[in-house]
C-alpha cells in the first residue's frame, strides 16, 4: 500500500480585527524583514494599514505588488525589486493573483509566509501551490512550496466587503472537492503531495459540501454589505479552509482536470477558474457510473446560486471538431484524471462536455 500523506497550513486564523492585530499574529516567527506581496488594486490599502503595525514591532517592512497576471516575468520582476531587501517573512495578500505572488516570491527567498485573503474567491490561501499564466493568460503551470503557508489569517471585516461573485467564484470551486475526493480515494490515487488520501481528508470534502448547502445561499444575499452573518463566516471556511485541505490531502480529479483543456474552447479563457469547476462537475458526474443523482441534485443546486452547468451559461461555444479532440488529449493528459473510476477516452470527455443538460 501507498503511503498517506496529510498537509495543513501551520495555524487558521479566522475572526474580526485580525488586520489590525497582525504584530500577535506574527510575532512566534520572530521576523525582522516583512514584505507584503499583493495586486496593485487592493495592495496599497492593505499596505496604509500594516506598514506602522510592522514599524512599530521593530521589524523592516517592503511592499511590492503585481500588475495584470502571474507570469514568470512578473515573478522576476518582484523577486529583482527584494533582493536587497531579503525578506525572511512574506504576507502573501489579495484574491488569487495577489496570494500566489506573494507564495512565488516566498519560495524564491525560502521565507516563512503568511496568507492574507481579502475576498473568499479561492482556496489557495492555505495550500502550498501556485499557478503560472502566460502572456495569453493561458495557464503555464503549477508551482509549489515546500510546505504550506505558516498561518493563514482570515479578517472577516475585511472579507464581508468584497463583492459577492467573488464568493461566489470561491463556492464553485469548492463545491466540487467531495466529489473529487471521493473519486481518488476510491482508487487510491495521489493527492497534491503524491500520496494516497486519507480518511480525515475525506470527511473534511464532506463537510467542505454539507456547510456550502447550507449556508452558500444566505452567505452570498449578505456577501458584500459588511454584514457578517453566521452563514457567511461558514461559507468562508468551506471556501477556504475546508476546500484548500480538502482538495490537497484528498486529491482533485475530472472536475478539475479538465480546465488544462478547456481553455480551447472558445469564451472560456477569461472565465473565472470557480465557474470552470462549477461546469467542470457537472461534467465529471454525467462520467461517474452512479453520477445521476448527484447530477440531478447539482443541477439544480448551482442553478439556484448561480453557478455555470452548462458550456452556453460558461458563456463558452463549440470549437469545431479537431479542437475539441485536441482540447479532450490535454484533459487526458492531466494527472487529476487517473483519480477516476475507470480510464476515460477523448470521445467521451468530447461527448460530455458537449451533452451536459437538464436532467
Ligand atoms: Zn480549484
Amino acid at each position: 500500500m501507498k503511503t498517506m500523506i496529510f498537509g495543513s497550513p501551520g495555524r487558521y486564523f479566522q475572526g474580526h480585527g485580525l488586520l489590525d492585530n497582525m504584530n500577535e499574529i506574527l510575532h512566534p516567527f520572530a521576523s525582522q524583514r516583512i514584505a507584503l506581496i499583493s495586486d496593485s488594486f487592493i495592495g496599497p490599502k492593505l499596505e496604509d494599514r500594516l506598514r506602522p503595525q510592522i514599524l512599530a514591532g521593530n521589524a523592516k517592512f517592503a511592499a511590492h505588488f503585481l500588475d495584470g497576471d502571474l507570469t514568470y516575468a512578473a515573478i522576476a520582476k518582484l523577486v529583482a525589486a527584494l533582493e536587497d531587501f531579503k525578506p525572511d517573512l512574506v504576507i502573501a495578500a489579495g484574491g488569487g493573483r495577489g496570494i500566489d505572488a506573494g507564495k512565488s516570491v516566498a519560495k524564491h527567498f525560502d521565507t516563512r509566509l503568511v496568507t492574507l485573503p481579502t475576498a473568499a474567491s479561492t482556496d489557495s490561501p492555505t495550500s502550498k501551490n501556485f499557478v503560472i499564466y502566460d502572456e495569453q493568460h493561458q495557464m503555464a503551470g503549477v508551482e509549489h512550496l515546500p510546505r504550506n503557508p505558516d498561518a493563514v489569517v482570515v479578517s472577516l471585516d475585511m472579507l464581508c466587503q468584497a463583492p459577492a461573485d467573488l464568493m461566489r467564484f470561491g463556492i464553485g470551486d469548492a463545491i466540487s472537492k467531495k466529489f473529487e475526493a471521493r473519486q481518488c480515494f476510491k482508487v487510491s490515487g495521489n493527492n497534491m503531495f503524491g500520496a494516497r488520501p486519507s480518511r480525515a481528508a475525506l470527511a473534511l470534502s464532506e463537510i467542505c459540501f454539507d456547510t456550502l448547502i447550507c449556508y452558500a445561499e444566505d452567505a452570498l444575499a449578505t456577501a458584500g454589505t459588511g454584514q457578517c452573518t453566521e452563514a457567511f463566516e461558514a461559507v468562508c471556511e468551506a471556501n477556504m479552509l475546508l476546500a484548500g485541505l480538502a482538495f490537497e490531502s484528498g486529491g482533485l480529479s475530472v472536475a478539475h482536470g479538465l480546465s488544462r483543456g478547456l481553455a480551447l474552447y472558445p469564451g472560456v479563457v477569461d472565465t473565472p477558474h470557480g465557474y470552470q469547476v462549477s461546469f467542470g462537475l457537472m461534467v465529471q458526474l454525467s462520467l461517474e457510473r452512479e453520477g445521476a443523482a448527484d447530477y440531478k441534485f447539482l443541477w439544480n443546486w448551482l442553478g439556484k446560486i448561480g453557478l455555470p452547468r452548462t458550456l452556453k451559461e460558461l458563456g463558452a461555444s463549440l470549437p469545431d471538431e479537431d479542437v475539441q479532440k485536441q482540447a479532450a488529449n490535454q484533459i487526458l493528459s492531466s494527472p487529476h484524471l487517473q483519480n477516476f473510476e475507470r480510464k476515460l477516452t477523448a470521445d467521451e470527455i468530447v461527448n460530455a462536455i458537449r451533452n451536459i443538460s437538464a436532467p
